[in-house]
Order: C-alpha cells, then structure tokens, then sequence
C-alpha cells in the first residue's frame, strides 16, 4: 500500500487541508491496524483488582485518612442511593427537591465525588467543557475557573454541593454493600455492607459505577514486581511527591513504566515526563489527540449568561456532538468543530436532504480528512519520526473516546521518554524488575498501571454485590449475558430498585448531563410511589422484553460500525456479541432523543409499562 502524498499544513488550524479521494486505502490501513489488536482483546484479558486477596494492596484508598469510626447502623428508610458521585449528588438533591428527606447515601470513598473522588493521579482534569460537564451551576451559582477544570477543582465542587444542599447528613462513607435482598412481606429491601450496616429501604438506586472498578492488564507477573507500582486511580503521591497539580519531586532519580494510553494516560504522562529519570511508555492503541485550547473562564460572558443557560448549554452540546444534523451550537471546542466539519461534508455532498449512500460517504471521507490532519498534527510536533509514527491514530474519530492535550505530544521530545509500540509484540509479563516485550526487559522502579476500569464484565461484577430479588432471583443470573430492563431503570422481580447509568440508556459525550436526565426521572418515579402510596413498581414482562427488543434493535445498527472499529470500550473491546457490556446496550442516537422519551414518559403521568401494587 502506498500512503497518499502530503502537503504541507499549520498545525495549528483546525480545518483539515487535504480532501481524500482514495478511501480504499485508509480501509485497508484501518483494518490492518484493527486486526493487529483483535487477537489480544475482550473484557477477559483484563484483571480485576479485587477487594481481598491477590491485587487487593492496587485497591487500598490513599485518601482516606483512616478506617470507618461510625457505628455499625439499622435503619428503616424510604430510600437508599448507592453512590456518591456525580449520581448519587445529583439524587440526593433531586430527593430534597421533591421532599423526600428520609435517605441515605452510601460510598466506598470517604467523600462525595465518585470518580473525581478518586483519579487524582497529576495533571487529572476533565475533558468535556466544565460549563456543560459540571452539575447545578445555575443553582450554585459557581464560576469554574477554567474551561476545563482540574480534577482537584472538581472534587472540591462535589464536596461543596455536599455541604450546599445539606447531604453530608446524609452520607455513609467508606462503606460497601455486601449483599441486598427483597423482603415480599414489608415490601422492603435489606441491605448489609461490611460496616455491619442493616437498611431497610422501601427503595435503592444503584449504580454500579462505570469507572469505579480499577483493573490491571491480564499479564502474568504484575504481583511478582518488586519495585513500586499502582493503578492511576489509587495515586501514591507518599511515594512519587507532588500532588494532582504536579511537581512530583521524587521521582527525579526514578525510571518510571507507565501501561495505557487512554485518556488517564494522556493526562498523566506529561508531568511523569517532567519529573522522573525516565519514563517508558508501553502503547497499545494511540489516543487521537486534538489541541486542548484550554483557558480561564472569561467572567463577564459568564455572568453575563441569561436565566437557563446550563440546560440549554447541555442539550446543544449533545446535540451537536452527536448529531449531525445542525450548525446551530452553543459549545464550540474539539468535539464539536469535529461533528461540524463532518456536517460541512454532508452538505457538500448532497445538501440539506443528502441520500443515504451521501451521507455515508460524507461522513466517513470527512472522518479520514479529520484524522489526516490529526496525524499531521503529530508529526509537526513530535521530532523524532519513529515515535512521532507510533502516535498516529488510524481507526475512526468515535471509535475510541478522542484526547484533547496540549502537553502530551511535546512530551515525547524528551530523550527521556520512550514509546514501546505492543500492538504487535504485546507485553509478555512483569517481572521482578520490570515489563518484558519481545526479547527485551525494561527495567524500572515504578509501574504505573493507566488501564481504565473495568467494563465489560456483568453487571454484578462491577457492583461487586449480588442482589436476590422477588422469590430468590439473582441479579447475577438475571444479567449474566447483559442487563434487561425498562428504559434502562427497571428490571422485572426486582421491584422498586433502580439502575442508573449506562444500563440500556443512551450514548452520551457529556455523561454528567445523562446522569441529570437519570436522577430527575428517577426521583419522579419515587415521589408519585410515596405521594400516592404505590407500595411496589416493576416493569411488565412485556414493556421489559420491547425495551430489550429497542436495544436489540439499535446493537444491530451499530454492528457494522462496531465491527470496522479497533477494540475498545465503546465496542466492548471487539467482542460485540458478547452483551454484557453496558456500554454497548445503549439506544443508537443522540441522548436528546433518549431525554424527549423520558420527559414524554412522565408527562403523560400513568406509569406506562409498569405494573403497580398499592
Ligand atoms: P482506558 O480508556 O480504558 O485506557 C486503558 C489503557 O490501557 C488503554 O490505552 C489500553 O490499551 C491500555 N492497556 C490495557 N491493557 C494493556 C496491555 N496489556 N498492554 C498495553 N496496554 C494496555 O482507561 P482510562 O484512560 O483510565 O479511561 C477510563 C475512562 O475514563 C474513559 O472512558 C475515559 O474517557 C474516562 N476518562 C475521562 C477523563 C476526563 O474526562 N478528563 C480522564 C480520564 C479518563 P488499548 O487502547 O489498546 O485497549
């Protein structure tokens, strides 16, 4: 295969220069480098890191500042929300909203924040604009202080709306549910967790949280190392100095591994750069990396903005980051100017009505023009050409959650910081020293293991809970090949229990805004149960099994495109027949279309699909 010839182009534009007239040959490209990774995929060449046993030491919290002092407690609730994310904030203080007092939040951490509560490895920030990705900004009335805040920022803005809508008397920390199950007769859930905690709650929601499961890569030998090592999202800042803004300063006489390059990767690899010795990074699937254009946030445009800005601000972005069908946007940074350019070619090619086979052809030739200027992007930055190559993206733009980093590339200019390509030669093992790839062992003192969370595993699994519903059913049988639910809330024989997240949901860029969508409607469904006095809700069997049909249906539309992309969460990492990923049991489309169900759903105020004991 001969590549197509290059012309010269600013880096720095965002419009691509180069119109591509040979698709084949990014096909064929694109397949190649699929292929290359397909044998070394799928959920099961992860491992999990445990609570107990093997890799429970990846799995210890070090910002805890000591073990649970409260209590063992028994209550009788109305509600028990487990989580205390961006989920379980935003149902605790819809709960408030409605009237409904007599909850309690529980979390393994021992602060509200979820996520944020626990990745503060350096340079952690998030990558979705924070006027759209942070909650309750009208409400709270906070100024973020950057288009994209830090993690640390964002942690402390959870911990605030704790104290702001008076949820800390709510929470139980570091406490873990151990097991749930449904009580017919007092039409109540039980719940224990290892703090010897006993709830009784008329009802739960749950979310067993996307990225609340650390994993390891499936290699043999990581317990065996005998230098220092840990996964991204249990930082040792004890052992590395600094804290989540840098300045790791003792790691200058460390050589350092770093294993994964998603976006923790890309966050995190520059400041490892600055400080330590060295820093080799083993690389299996680039992240496509697009200018960050971070800045402070202009505060007279933002108290300039009018009364119900943030939903508008939220709907637009999700509009126009998944739809390609308007120009009309509030948002304009990476994701969008992407799905304009995509919409430019659309209407370049067939106008404002393309045919079917336009569209296609539009939207994949744009995709390739995109990633062109990516790659040529890298090359502009990235001196040496060996390494400046292995940084080249070559699967489609959605294919893979896209970086936006402004110190990533520049990092590897650093004589310092090697690139080990494994999508061909993968990691063979760890030893006592350090990482083995082909007939080579990289010695070092400190593995920093950047591979994500656990995704593709049951839903149980990444609970790390059972729950024994109606006459004994098992949620761990129940959702063994994928969950089943209605709308993605409830599940049939498990009566008033809510599933919240991506449990047949949507697809989402800005999965904060889904989390709102989540615990709104949720919270109407609880508040219409005690206003009423509805003892039970679950889905009929035949509103449940249309609902897995709808889901059925929009995997279907999603093959092909599944198929041709590299392995990855958003495919389940290439096994797309394999259901029990959440991520891939979403409705195909944009989340506005998935939000517009709901609010229909409860405008119409019957409980449709739902059959009711009083
Ligand atoms: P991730 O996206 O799952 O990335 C894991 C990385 O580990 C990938 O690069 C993966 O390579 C690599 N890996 C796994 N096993 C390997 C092996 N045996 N050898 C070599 N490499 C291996 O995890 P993450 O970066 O922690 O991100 C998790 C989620 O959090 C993502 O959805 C991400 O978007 C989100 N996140 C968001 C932000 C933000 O908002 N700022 C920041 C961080 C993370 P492959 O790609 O080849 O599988």
């Amino acid at each position: 295969m001969t590549a197509p010839e290059k012309t010269a182009r600013d880096p720095h534009l965002w419009v691509p220069q180069r119109k591509v007239e040979d698709l084949e040959w990014f096909r064929e490209k694109y397949a190649a480098e699929r292929d290359k990774r397909l044998p070394n995929t799928g959920a099961d060449t992860f491992q999990a890191i445990d609570f107990e046993g093997k890799f429970a030491s990846f799995d210890a919290d070090p910002h805890a500042t000591g073990p649970r002092t409260a209590p063992p407690m028994t209550a009788d609730l109305d509600m028990l929300v487990i989580g205390a994310g961006f989920m379980g904030i935003s149902v605790g203080v819809e709960l408030k909203k409605a009237g409904v007092t007599d909850f309690k939040i529980l979390d393994v951490a021992a602060d509200f924040g979820g996520t944020w509560y626990w990745n503060r490895y350096p340079g952690v920030r998030c990558d979705v604009e924070s006027y759209v990705y942070l909650p309750f900004l009208e409400e709270t009335g906070y100024v973020p202080t950057e288009r994209y805040t830090r993690g640390s920022e964002i942690f402390a803005y959870c911990q605030s709306l704790g104290e702001q809508f008076g949820l800390y008397d709510h929470a139980l920390f570091q406490t873990r549910v151990t097991d749930m199950e449904w009580d017919e007769d007092t039409a109540r859930w039980t719940v224990r967790t290892d703090g010897g905690d006993v709830f009784r709650a008329r009802f739960v929601s749950t979310q067993s949280g996307q990225f609340s499961r650390p994993q390891l890569p499936g290699l043999p030998g990581v317990e065996k190392f005998t230098g220092h090592s840990f996964h991204t999202s249990r930082w040792d800042y004890e052992y590395t100095g600094g804290d989540s803004a840098g300045n790791l300063d003792k790691l200058h006489d460390k050589r350092v591994a770093v294993i994964g390059t998603g976006a923790t990767g890309v966050q995190a690899i520059p400041q490892l750069a600055e400080f330590a010795k060295s820093v080799v990074v083993f690389q299996r699937t680039p992240t496509q990396i697009a200018p960050r254009e971070n800045a402070p946030t202009d505060i007279e445009w933002f108290t300039s903005l009018p009364e119900g800005w943030h939903g508008v601000r939220r709907a637009s972005f999700d509009k126009c980051a998944m739809d390609r069908a308007t120009a009309d946007c509030d948002v304009d940074d990476g994701w969008i100017k992407f799905a304009k350019y995509q919409l430019g070619a659309i209407y370049e090619a067939g106008g404002v009505e393309p045919t079917v086979e336009q569209f296609m052809d539009a939207m994949e030739r744009s995709d390739y023009e995109w990633n062109e200027m990516l790659r040529d992007r890298v090359d502009s930055i990235v001196t040496d050409p060996a390494k400046a190559e292995k940084l080249k993206t070559y699967y489609r733009t959605m294919c893979k959650r896209p970086g936006f980093s402004d110190d990533f590339l520049p990092a590897f200019n650093k004589e310092s910081v090697d690139i080990v390509d494994t999508a061909t030669t993968p990691i063979e093992r760890i030893t006592e020293n350090g990482v083995v790839v082909g007939d080579r062992e990289y010695e070092v003192d400190l593995i920093v293991y950047a591979t994500g969370f656990q995704m593709g595993r049951t839903w149980t699994d990444k609970a790390g809970y059972d729950v024994a519903g109606r006459s004994g059913n098992r949620l761990s049988k129940k959702f063994a090949d994928g969950v089943s639910t209605y709308h993605g809330f409830l599940s049939e024989n498990f009566p008033n229990l809510f599933f919240l997240g991506f449990t047949q949901s949507t697809q989402v860029s800005n999965i904060a805004n889904l989390i709102d969508h989540q615990a709104r409607h949720m919270v109407y469904m609880v508040a219409k149960c005690i206003a009423e006095g509805i003892r039970t809700i679950e889905p009929t069997p035949e509103a449940e099994a249309g609902w897995n049909q709808t889901i059925l249906e929009h995997a279907e539309m999603r093959r092909d495109w599944n198929t041709s992309c590299t392995p990855g969460q958003y495919n389940n990492e290439g096994r797309i027949d394999d259901k029990r990923s959440t991520l891939v049991g979403g409705l195909y489309g944009p989340g506005y279309e998935y939000f517009d169900l709901l609010r229909k759903w409860r405008e119409d105020d019957q409980f449709h699909g739902i059959a009711v004991t009083h």
